[in-house]
C-alpha cells in the first residue's frame, strides 16, 4: 500500500497530466507545502527591507519603457522574502495585470501544480517576471523593453540571493542567460547565473506546457534536475 505522501504526489502528478512518474529525489522527504504567503519581510535584516520596499516603490513607478502607457499596474513579484528557489518567468498578461500578481489563471494553476510536486508552495519560493508590465495583445516584450527592465529583476536577485533560479519560457531563460538557444536546447542542465554562479535550470513555461501536454514529462526531468541541485526545502 501507497503511503499517504506518495498517494498526494501521485495525486498531484495526476494534475500535471503526469500519471506514471514516481518520484526518486531529495524531495521525496520532504512535508507538505505551505500555504502561499506574501514575502515576509521580518526574516530580512533591516537595510534589506528597506533596499526591498524601495525596489518595489520604484517598480511601482516605473516609466522606464513605453509599456507603463498600457499597463494597470506593474506586477514586482511575489513569495518568501528568503527563497531557496526564485521562479523566473516572461512577463504578466491580461490576468496578471488585472490582479497585480504573476503566474495567475490557468498557466499559474499549472505552475504551482508543479511546485506542489517538488513539495513547495508559492509562498516557499519567489515568483518574479523578466519584465514587470504586461505587453499589450500579449506579444512578446521587445529587447529594448526587456533591457529597460533587466535592471529590476537583477535588483530583485541580488537582494533575494537564492540558491537556484528556475527561468521558465524562452525569454525567461535567453534573457537571463544572454542567449538565443531555444528552451529545447537549454533546458536538461545546470546552467550559472551572474558572478556568483547561481545554479539556473531552464524549463517550459507552464503556458507552453498547457499547450503541448507532452512535454510535461520533460518539464518534470527540469525540476528534478533542479531538486538534485539545490533541495527545494532546508533538511
Ligand atoms: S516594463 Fe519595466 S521598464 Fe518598462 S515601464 Fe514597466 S517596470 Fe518600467
Amino acid at each position: 500500500m501507497m503511503p499517504a505522501s506518495a498517494t498526494r504526489r501521485a495525486m498531484i502528478l495526476h494534475e500535471m497530466g503526469l500519471e506514471t512518474w514516481r518520484l526518486r529525489t531529495p524531495a521525496d522527504s520532504v512535508a507538505a507545502p505551505a500555504p502561499a504567503v506574501e514575502v515576509v519581510a521580518d526574516s530580512l535584516a533591516p537595510a534589506i527591507v528597506a533596499d526591498w520596499e524601495r525596489l518595489r516603490v520604484a517598480v511601482r513607478d516605473c516609466q522606464g519603457c513605453e509599456l507603463h502607457r498600457t499597463r494597470t499596474q506593474t506586477v514586482f513579484g511575489v513569495g518568501h522574502s528568503a527563497p531557496r528557489w526564485v521562479i523566473v518567468g516572461e512577463a504578466p498578461g491580461a490576468e496578471e495585470d488585472r490582479q497585480g500578481e504573476p503566474f495567475v489563471g490557468a498557466a499559474g494553476k499549472l505552475l504551482n501544480e508543479m511546485l506542489r510536486a517538488v513539495g513547495l508552495g508559492r509562498g516557499d519560493v519567489f515568483i518574479a517576471n523578466v519584465i514587470k508590465c504586461r505587453p499589450p495583445e500579449n506579444r512578446n516584450p521587445t529587447p529594448a523593453e526587456i533591457g529597460a527592465c533587466a535592471g529590476h529583476l537583477q535588483a530583485q536577485l541580488d537582494l533575494l540571493a537564492p540558491r537556484l533560479i528556475l527561468a521558465v519560457g524562452r525569454i525567461a531563460a535567453q534573457s537571463l542567460l544572454g542567449q538565443n538557444e531555444p528552451v529545447g536546447r537549454l533546458r536538461g542542465r545546470a546552467h550559472a547565473f551572474g558572478p556568483a554562479g547561481i545554479p539556473l535550470v531552464v524549463t517550459y513555461h507552464p503556458a507552453y506546457l498547457l499547450r503541448s501536454p507532452a512535454e510535461k514529462r520533460r518539464a518534470w526531468d527540469d525540476l528534478r534536475l533542479a531538486c538534485r541541485l539545490v533541495a527545494p526545502r532546508a533538511s
